[in-house]
């Protein structure tokens, strides 16, 4: 069958999942919709609905392969253009991809297919930035983190508190900046670096904020194999012998002594394997989506037309750290579909096992049949 045959048969399975997914955003009636089809995410925008039954009727009607919505409220959400849409505020939005952090694993698969490796990796990083960054340094408290898997390959963080509503774009962007550590001094951090005869002084574990990051960041990346000190850059001499003094290295680094081993030309080293830290944990932030009210982001629990999975809700914190996207996230799990298959990775989705298939035809449950049709590795047959 061709690919207009596999989006109608979709399309018509995402209008009943919408008949009863009775999704209720958070104002509903303040925010901005925009709704895709399967070639383009966001076809038609400045759509807006009075309630979440209004919104429901609509998508089980047209059964969209894409839903997105302003992280901004607005006075007049269908009102055009942007301008004219009265700006009430805006939730403060973060969008991690697993095709932003550069993964090996991405050479070998490709960018439009996700492997166990990426989504491990990027529920990681969400763990981190939630934990790490808007916890520890920001302040926030787990409720009021709205979590939610992307539907495919990431995470979006939405905060909807009262004091992130009125942040204005340069204030959005000095957000994303420090989460991403632009424009970090690291010379400011060593007040010594640099200085001949002079023990190197450096931050301690315990300070607060990059300070205590990068501390704790290092002490964790000695505990990394020579081999992989060596993949970062680091000299392979110089890898196997920090690796294996690294417990004394560590004992210094709690006291704020970054001076425990003789190290070749250590400023340079230290500057490295701290610029290393600072983007390992933090190029992946999309700062575009944090400090443009504008955009129209995922709406939570709808269909991602790339994938036939949901872009769910997450509770908690635990729950993220347990969630398997390709089990927790099946919209279709009733039935069983008969597709034309073609690819060459193997993956598990609801505890089962798939692929690799060479062009054969296959008798699959529906939720895998639908994510490899999507994917563009098989049609229905
Ligand atoms: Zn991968």
């Amino acid at each position: 069958m061709d690919t207009q045959h596999d989006h109608q048969t979709i399309t018509s399975l995402i209008r009943e999942y919408y008949a009863s997914a009775a999704i209720a955003p958070y104002k509903t009636e303040s925010r901005e919709f925009g709704v895709g089809t399967f070639e383009r995410k966001i076809m038609y925008r400045h759509l807006s609905f009075q309630s979440p039954s209004d919104l429901n009727a609509y998508l089980t009607e047209k059964g969209p392969p894409y839903v997105s919505y302003s992280s901004a409220y607005y006075a007049r959400p269908s009102s055009r253009p942007m301008e004219t849409k009265g700006l009430l505020g805006s939730e403060l939005v973060f969008d991690l991809d697993a095709t932003d952090m550069k993964l090996p694993c991405q050479s070998v698969h490709g960018r439009s297919w996700v492997c166990g490796i990426c989504l491990d990796s990027v529920k990681a990083e969400t763990i981190k930035l939630a934990e790490d960054f808007l916890m520890r340094d920001f302040g926030f408290t787990e409720k009021e983190l709205g979590i939610n898997f992307s539907g495919n390959r990431g995470y979006h963080i939405h905060i909807k508190k009262e004091s992130v509503l009125g942040l204005g774009a340069a204030e959005r962007k000095q957000i994303s900046d420090y989460i991403a550590g632009n424009g970090l001094d690291i010379e400011l951090l060593f007040p010594t670096m640099g200085q001949r005869g002079v023990r190197l002084i450096g931050p301690k574990p315990t300070d607060k904020g990059w300070k205590g990051r990068l501390a704790r960041g290092t002490v964790s990346l000695l505990e990394k194999s020579p081999e992989e000190l060596a993949s970062m850059g680091i000299d392979r001499k110089e890898a196997a012998n920090l690796h294996s003094k690294r417990a004394l290295i560590a004992m210094g680094i709690k006291s704020g002594n970054w001076d425990m081993v003789y190290i070749k030309n250590k400023a340079a080293f230290w500057k490295l394997t701290l610029s290393k830290q600072a983007i390992s944990q933090s190029d992946r932030i999309d700062g575009n989506v944090t400090n443009d009210p504008s955009h129209l982001i995922r709406l939570p629990d709808s269909i991602h037309g790339e994938t036939g999975l949901t872009s769910k809700r997450i509770n908690s914190l635990a729950d993220l750290a347990r969630f398997e996207p390709l089990s927790d996230a099946v919209a279709f799990a009733k039935g069983e579909v008969n597709v034309i298959a073609e690819s060459p990775d193997e993956f598990t989705m609801n505890g089962r096992s798939f692929g690799p298939y060479h062009a054969e035809k296959v008798e699959i449950p529906s939720y895998a049949g639908i994510y490899l049709v999507l994917k563009g590795r098989a049609h229905f047959a």
